[in-house]
């Protein structure tokens, strides 16, 4: 028996174990995975399940989903809202979702410009005359790179307790594997885009013939789309309406990266100040005599800092030093620490998004922290 199944020894009854639905999401992240596409959209979300999965796949950019029903979309949608942690710990990618109320009979130019369209057992929900209109708008008009379609195998339909006709009230069509197939090599053909089956939930040993379960049809188009043939004679007229947008913060976005910047300098300055000072006391104890007076002498071991906070990228004559009961720490020493140097690309930078934000010396050179208050700046 495969993994993904069990039949259960005395009512013949099929299980999916993980459950079928959920394979067919994992199929889907590990195509993600695998082609690493920026902008996807889900054809027929439903309640957004798949695209909340997708979001934490770190390649996508953009989320897209459109569904016929906006109640089933709302009702979940709030899933796919950036969560307070996002905002205290800003990611390096940006992502924006969107949802769309709308059909995939009808054509929208906010459905162009994707890397991956997923059409997950929607097909198969489709009146005659949207299947008819479904080709020309997935592969002709949103010509993605890649388009990957689910669909219900109805030979399996046999091992399922219960199906007599459709596995669910609503489906108009449920194709065995050659129906699928023929359609699909079709679509392929005639939109220049190649094909291949598979699927999800394996049939029992001895029955491989009835095939998935879920048959699936992963297609590649054949033809690089260029920026100008994407945008020719495409129509502009918008026809879905937008019932959700959320746009996470990101570092790309300045506001949020200087504020990282800031938080990352800050910390930087207190762990060194820290360091500093508690070698200062172990001199001291050595020496039992004021350490503030030996400041001249001290030589901090920029390895103890290293420890907390990676290896330094850039080697540094200028150490930190404490004068009095102020520590002063170069902004070429924080630069030279990775995080703080990673996020601003270059030391002008550092300095333009800490202005004004983090208190400095009077030649600007060095921020300036309290050796008395121990998480306060002066
Ligand atoms: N893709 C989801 C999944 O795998 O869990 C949901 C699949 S659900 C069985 C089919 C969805 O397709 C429903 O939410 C339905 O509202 C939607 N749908 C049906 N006809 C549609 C159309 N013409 N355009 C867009 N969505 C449609």
């Amino acid at each position: 028996m495969d993994k993904n199944s069990e039949e259960e020894q005395s009512t013949g009854i099929i299980k999916f174990t993980p459950p079928l639905y959920k394979q067919r999401y994992e199929f889907v992240k590990d195509l993600v995975g695998k082609y690493k596409p920026k902008k996807v959209a889900d054809l027929g979300c439903a309640d957004c399940t798949l695209l909340w999965m997708l979001k934490f796949c770190s390649c996508v950019e953009v989320l897209a989903g459109l569904d016929i029903c906006a109640s089933v979309m709302k009702e979940n949608m709030h899933r796919l809202s950036p969560l307070p942690g996002d905002y205290l710990q800003p990611s390096e990618r940006s992502l924006t979702v969107t949802l769309h109320h709308g059909s995939v009979a009808h054509k929208d130019p906010c459905m162009l410009g994707f890397d991956l369209v997923t059409c997950i057992e929607l097909i198969e929900h489709l009146e005659e005359s949207e299947l008819n209109k479904f080709p020309e708008v997935v592969f002709g008009f949103m010509s993605p790179s890649i388009v990957v379609i689910s669909t219900p195998n109805s030979e399996f339909n046999t091992l399922l307790p219960g199906v007599t006709l459709f596995r669910h009230p609503d489906h108009k069509f449920e194709w065995n594997q050659s129906q699928f197939q023929s359609w699909a090599l079709e679509t392929a053909r005639r939109y220049d885009y190649s094909v291949e089956f598979t699927g999800v939930g394996r049939p029992p040993t001895g029955m491989e013939n009835v095939g998935f379960c879920t048959q699936i049809g992963v297609f590649a188009r054949n033809y690089l789309e260029t920026t100008e043939s994407a945008q020719s004679e495409k129509p502009t007229e918008a026809v879905y309406k937008t019932v959700f947008k959320a746009v996470y913060p990101s570092l790309k976005d300045e506001k949020y990266l200087q504020n990282a910047v800031v938080s990352e300098v800050i910390f930087t300055a207190q762990i060194i100040k820290q360091s500093l000072l508690d070698c200062l006391m172990s001199e001291h104890e050595e020496y039992n005599d004021d350490p503030t007076e030996r400041k001249s002498k001290f030589q901090p071991s920029m390895k103890r800092f290293s420890e907390d906070l990676g290896n330094r990228v850039v080697e540094k004559s200028m150490e930190p030093f404490v004068n009095g009961n102020v520590v002063y720490i170069p902004l070429t020493t924080i630069f030279s620490f990775p995080k703080v140097n990673r996020l601003c690309g270059t030391f002008e930078k550092l300095c333009k998004f800490i202005a004004g934000k983090v208190t400095l010396s009077s030649d600007g050179s060095a921020v300036v922290l309290n050796t008395e208050h121990k998480n306060e700046e002066i």
